[in-house]
């Protein structure tokens, strides 16, 4: 399709200037969609956008007329079918708040340029170049395929996110470089429209998860449509946002190629990774084209039975009620499954994800709204098996949890939906990218022994790209409309511009200090004296509720009530489904004062959730705290107790971590002496937002703190191995772990911080203490680690012991058997001997890994 039929069948797919049309925030110098709906001669006394000054260019203001990327109208006079509720988008929310403000300027300024740097590093682009001369006549002499055949989706995402900066800040130079970039992905795609460099550089020597066919192996691990998927989410978010269609145009080639492709009389293959159905609701919303939204629910009517929980394809999605398998495939489809819910009216899919919804809310969701326990599979654990230290919760989980919770607010305008959004936002979610914006976290872990530390980027790139796209969209998240009602969902200060159904335009200005501070301040400006509904979310942080669910509880009671006042008249607070509806004819200089009090709150967690009995977590607002070992004597948090009656306050320090709201009180650290007796001390207590962990250097942090003394984790009787060094062989996962003094309460304790080899398997491998001074020993005693049911550690075939007699290495002399038991200390006495290090060789099962807990030398 050349560019002016799209463009013209994109404007036919718009209710320009009528109904649910949404104004979008001028450029600099430009008037806003807002004003050009005025009648020229009344702009002199409409009020005005924030940097909106006069003055004209034509081609932008078309790419702001093209911009608005909602409901299709695809029937003149019908009304199209879609989502009840529309989020007012990102082009018409400008936030300057002292919060968001910041991270989408260093996502802009920081994260995006170094994230298309790190795609150029590793290959990611030069891969759509060597396409690019396969398929023009010229091989390249390296074929090698991509390391993943899913490097293609990080470009994309990255562009997506630089997109939909561009659309808030206009930037020539950046829009130049994704030229380029979308240029070279052009000279990537086949004739036929299909685009997936892993193939195309070498057809003959795919990449093995590739097969000799297309798509064939898709419902595997080809990728080949969540490749698709995320060139269909870029191409939307680049033509929203500049109204440009070269990328849409690359976009709606592979899609028509799908069309063809896939479908009831043609081939019958589901999505391995899915997210292709989204990115499908995303170009027939803009393009008008049906075909796009049958193949989205081909997708999802396809899928299973016959696969695995893995791919969510082991029951048709209409009958998933649970949350099982690789927790990002889950959210993309629960997403995938409620914009085709919405585009079509089919009920079946709402019925199963508001079911799947409970059972995550209910049963599978981290107080820091992160999701996927497990690291095997990158999965969702069993119902209530949410460990601290292991816990997976990778950040596009997190991702994907918002982009689910957003759309079951859209199907039901209910605020629950938002509570579990705001949850994850500013918690697990923010805490996958660094402060600085360069570094980033995969898993998001509620508990370290210091073992887990940020990463510029990764072998597998997912996080960092998903994390440029998001943080750049976050505006777009804070208000919504329907008819005549308008809904606050985020508070953030900054404006909004919403145009109703009946007609009216509205303005809305929102000062707070939000999330340090619950008072907000909200200006509402209609162009003129209008009814309509304003919306207003009391979150359930605010009205006592920790989610909604039994899942966590406040332990404590709140006595200031949230308040709230309409021109400084004093309003009652009945929220229905968490929203107060303020219902009047509103004119220009009405004001709505909130207040929603932010005491330092405890939370406890169902007793059902092993991991976190006897343990208390910290909230205020929407902020979940940790304790980290910078802010906390002798860098231990991991041994404190925290009594219930312990008074907490907080204050907001500028100076730290870019400025957080901290918590101070007294806590009690626990510890062993050398006589084996144990010593409480009261100590200065400290707690930082968990987003902003892991910005200072490797060490312990803790979301969930003892409160009760049978829950610290007391560190052991120090012994000759706690003063030691470790060293490894194979540079083995986490060698810290094997001297901390933390014993487990069994072989397959996640909860503990543990040693293993994987993924080396069947091998003989070493671990070494060199002790602080050379000692007399003659015991030692071993914990092994063993994650059966979950993993590939097993107890290893056999072990011996040496130690260090000159430059070599002498066999000890023992009395007794070398122990492989689980579940216990394994003790060996052996002849003492006086020595300066210990070695223990440990021969690996075949096919089998193995770990160590524990590892104690006396
Ligand atoms: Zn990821």
């Amino acid at each position: 399709m050349i560019e002016a039929d799209l463009a013209r069948s994109f404007c036919r797919g718009r209710r320009l200037p009528q109904a649910n049309s949404r104004s979008v925030w001028s450029a600099p110098g430009l008037p806003s969609l807002f004003e050009l709906a005025i009648p020229p001669e009344k702009r002199e006394q409409a009020p005005r956008t924030p940097n909106a000054s006069r003055g004209s260019c034509p081609a932008v203001i078309v790419a702001q007329l093209l911009a608005i990327f909602t409901a299709t109208h695809l029937h003149a006079g019908e009304p199209p079918r879609d989502y009840p509720v529309q989020p007012v988008p990102f082009t018409a929310v400008h936030c300057d708040d002292i919060f968001w403000a910041p991270k989408i300027e260093t996502n802009r300024l920081v994260t995006i340029p170094f994230a298309f740097e790190q795609c150029e590093n590793s290959g990611r682009m030069d891969n759509f170049t060597r396409a690019a001369e396969v398929l023009e006549g010229h091989p390249p002499a390296n074929r090698k395929p991509p390391p993943y055949p899913f490097d293609d989706t990080d470009p994309y995402k990255v562009l997506e996110g630089a997109s939909y900066t561009l659309a808030a800040t206009p930037d020539p130079a950046l829009q130049e470089y994704l030229d380029g970039l979308i240029a070279k992905i052009a000279r990537a795609q086949e004739r036929d429209g299909y685009l997936y460099t892993a193939r195309t550089i070498d057809p003959a020597h795919p990449h093995s998860w590739s097969g000799p066919e297309r798509w064939l192996k898709d419902p595997d691990q080809s990728h080949e449509l969540y490749d698709a998927g995320h060139l269909f989410e870029a191409a939307a978010a680049h033509y929203q946002a500049t109204g440009k269609t070269n990328l849409l145009n690359i976009a709606v080639k592979e899609a028509d190629l799908l069309c063809d492709t896939f479908g009831p009389e043609k081939l019958h293959i589901w999505p391995g990774h899915e997210i292709v159905e989204m990115g499908l609701a995303k170009l027939y919303r803009g393009t008008g084209n049906e075909r796009y939204l049958t193949l989205a629910k081909f997708f999802l009517d396809v899928r299973g039975p016959g696969g695995d929980e893995y791919h969510q394809s082991h029951i048709k999605p209409a009958d998933q009620k649970e949350a099982v398998g690789h927790a990002v495939r889950a959210g993309y489809l629960y997403s995938g499954m409620a914009d085709v819910a919405a585009l079509t009216g089919d009920q079946q899919y709402v019925q199963a994800i508001d079911a799947i919804w409970e059972n995550v809310v209910g049963k599978k969701l981290y107080i820091t709204g992160g999701i996927g326990a497990m690291g095997a599979g990158e999965a969702f654990g069993r119902d209530y098996f949410l460990p601290n230290l292991s816990a997976y919760c990778e950040t596009c989980a997190a991702v994907a949890n918002d982009y689910w919770n957003e759309r079951l607010f859209l199907l039901h305008g209910d605020s629950k939906y938002i509570d579990v959004f705001e949850r994850t936002l500013y918690n697990g979610l923010l805490s996958g990218v660094s402060l600085d914006g360069k570094g980033f976290f995969y898993p998001n872990p509620l508990e370290s022994n210091g073992q887990n530390s940020r990463s510029p980027w990764f072998g597998c790139a997912c996080c960092p790209g998903n994390i440029t796209r998001f943080m750049a969209s976050v505006p777009g998240y804070a208000y919504a409309q329907q008819g005549e009602k308008v809904y606050v969902n985020l508070y953030v200060a900054g404006k909004a511009a919403v145009k109703l159904d009946n007609g009216v335009h509205v303005q809305l200005t929102q000062q707070t200090r939000y999330p340090w501070d619950g008072k907000v301040r909200l200006a509402v400006s209609p162009l003129s004296n209008s009814p309509f509904t304003l919306m207003l979310r009391i979150p359930g942080w605010a009205r006592g509720e920790a989610v909604p669910s039994d899942l966590y509880k406040f332990a404590d009671e709140v006595r200031e009530p949230v308040s709230l006042r309409l021109n400084g008249k004093t309003v009652p607070v009945n929220p229905l489904k968490g929203y107060v509806a303020l219902q009047r004819s509103w004119q220009d200089g009405d004001t709505v004062e909130l207040d929603l009090p932010m005491p330092v709150r405890r939370v406890k967690a169902n007793p059902k959730v092993q991991a976190d009995v006897g343990r208390v977590a910290l909230q205020r607002g929407p902020i979940v705290y940790c304790a980290e070992w910078p802010d906390n004597p002798n860098g231990k948090v991991r041994n404190l107790l925290l009594p219930d009656n312990a008074a907490l306050t907080s204050e907001f320090r500028a100076d730290l971590l870019n400025g957080v709201e901290i918590l101070r009180g007294k806590a009690m650290s626990v510890t062993t002496s050398e006589e084996g007796k144990l010593v409480h001390a009261e100590q200065d207590f400290e707690a930082i937002p968990y987003f902003a962990w892991a910005n200072r250097g490797r060490g312990q942090m803790a979301v969930w703190i003892a409160d009760t003394d049978t829950s610290v984790r007391v560190p052991a009787r120090p012994t000759v191995a706690s003063r030691s060094r470790v060293r490894v062989s194979s540079h083995g996962t986490n060698p810290g772990a094997i001297n901390d003094q933390m014993e487990p309460a069994s072989s397959n304790d996640h909860e503990n911080s543990f040693f293993h080899w994987w993924p080396r398997k069947g091998s003989l491998e070493w671990v070494e203490y060199t002790f602080e001074s050379p000692a007399t020993v003659s015991h030692t005693e071993v914990y092994w680690f063993d994650d059966t049911g979950s993993g590939e550690c097993r107890l290893p075939a056999s072990w011996k012991v040496f130690y260090k007699d000159g430059d070599e290495w002498k066999q000890v002399q023992t009395e007794g058997a070398y122990g492989v038991e689980k579940d216990k200390f394994n003790v060996l006495n052996f002849t003492p001997v006086q020595t300066s290090a210990l070695r223990m060789e440990v021969q690996l099962k075949p096919n089998w890994s193995a770990g160590i807990q524990e590892w104690k030398v006396e």
